[in-house]
């Protein structure tokens, strides 16, 4: 048996900082520099990454109209009022807005359930990271950014300069232990927080208290993708067409780190400041190098036919999902959706679909490419962002 106290007592031990824990402000910077989003690919990219966190910091180290002591973020004032938050590429106005005192409102001790030793985050793979130096102390909260299944998310800023702006994701800790989802959240963790890619949603460290554990989350200023689907019904041909090309470049990455994302979908990819896409979510993800899974997992709409019809699978999951996701960028609804689940399982396990007449030849071709039966058949990532679809609209590399 495992309390959450025991799992406090735990993760306590391996010298992860508690939130009362004096803020190390001099260092803030410090880590956040050493461990900033820089660019595997060392392109233009990169620079643009740096750059464009910078000009946030800067941007928002103006723009805030008062520091919220703790006794504010645990009191719940909820009289401020917000401050609207600027859209996305204007420099100038970036705000984090008003904390609206939700974090501290769950009351969820009481849970006790069966062991859970998986929330105690592996050490000899953690023992370097920055996170035992964070605590909420660090951190003026804004506004609410959305809601997870085990807690909202926060806008974020580090309270010495040069104040960064994040996204902070609150788990509570009873929760994730009633649903027994702590190795699903280790393993979220510790993937993210080694991945190191402009289209990858960064995981700068992560902390905890006795009843919540903390993410610090990069920023995603143009939220989600599927929210902007929604709104736009289908994306134009050049608009999907780069996020193939940053998907193919994010996943590729991923492969080569040996981590197979496995629960690509819409919902999962947030927009950062530019438009840029980021890969998130990695609760489903497994890094396991030659190690090949057949758990059946992510939602029907996506799922290939190798883990519909219960298979061993690997990376070519991937490939699958990202033929299914440009089919849904350029039409707005998934290839083999369906009411029902059983049947939309049926056309994935035949590979039963049909292209509208408005789709391309060559976006045709990519799909046909990506959806085949046999995962091997696939078309290799590589050749995805070099594919004529692809280079017809993102012609410049180095300009993605
Ligand atoms: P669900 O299972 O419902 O997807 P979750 O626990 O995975 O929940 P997230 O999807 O990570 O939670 O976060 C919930 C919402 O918070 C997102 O849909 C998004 O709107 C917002 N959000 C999360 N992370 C960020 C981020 N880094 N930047 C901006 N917004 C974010
Ligand atoms: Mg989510």
């Amino acid at each position: 048996m495992a309390s959450v106290h025991t799992l406090t007592h735990k993760l306590s031990s391996l010298n992860i900082s508690k939130s009362n824990a004096e803020p190390p402000k001099d260092q803030v910077q410090k880590l956040l520099t050493k461990f900033s989003a820089p660019n595997p690919l060392k392109s233009k990219a990169s620079s643009t990454t740096s750059k464009s966190a910078a000009l946030v910091s800067s941007a928002s180290s103006s723009s805030l109209k008062s520091t919220q002591s703790l006794k504010t973020i645990y009191g719940a004032s909820k009289t401020e009022k917000s401050i609207p938050t600027s859209s996305s590429n204007d420099k100038k106005e970036v705000d984090i807005g008003t904390y609206d005192g939700g974090l501290d409102s769950d009351e969820n001790e009481q849970v006790s359930p069966e062991d859970a030793p998986d929330l105690v985050l592996d050490s000899s793979t953690l023992s370097t990271a920055p996170t035992r130096n964070w605590s909420l102390h660090d951190f003026d909260i804004g506004r609410p950014l959305g809601k997870g299944k085990y807690g909202r998310v926060y806008m974020v800023r580090t309270k010495t300069a040069p104040k960064y702006i994040l996204a902070m994701k609150t788990l509570y800790k009873a929760e994730l232990v009633k649903d027994h989802n702590e190795r699903q959240v280790r393993r979220e963790i510790e993937i993210q927080m080694h991945l190191r890619h402009p289209n990858v949603l960064r995981l700068y460290g992560y902390f905890h208290d006795s009843r919540r554990v903390f993410l610090m989350l990069e920023f995603a200023g143009q939220g989600e993708l599927y929210r902007q689907l929604l709104k736009q019904g289908r994306f134009s041909p050049r608009r999907s067409a780069k996020y193939t090309y940053q998907m193919a470049d994010a996943l590729s990455y991923l492969h080569s780190k040996s981590v197979i994302h496995r629960d690509i979908k819409p919902e999962n990819l947030l927009l950062g400041l530019k438009g840029e896409l980021k890969i998130a979510d990695f609760g489903w993800s497994v890094h396991a190098p030659g190690n090949r899974r057949n758990t059946l997992c992510g939602t029907p709409d996506y799922l290939p036919p190798e883990m519909v019809l219960r298979k061993e699978h690997g990376k070519y999951v991937d490939h699958w999902a990202l033929g299914v996701l440009i089919y849904e960028f350029l039409k707005g609804s998934a290839p083999f959706g369906d009411k029902s689940q059983q049947v939309s399982m049926r056309k994935i396990a035949r590979v039963e679909y049909q292209f509208p007449s408005t789709f391309e030849e060559d976006a045709k071709d990519l799909i046909g490419r990506l959806l085949r039966f046999e995962p091997r058949e696939r078309i290799p990532l590589d050749e995805v962002m070099v594919h004529p679809w692809v280079t017809k609209y993102v012609p410049q590399v180095a300009s993605v």
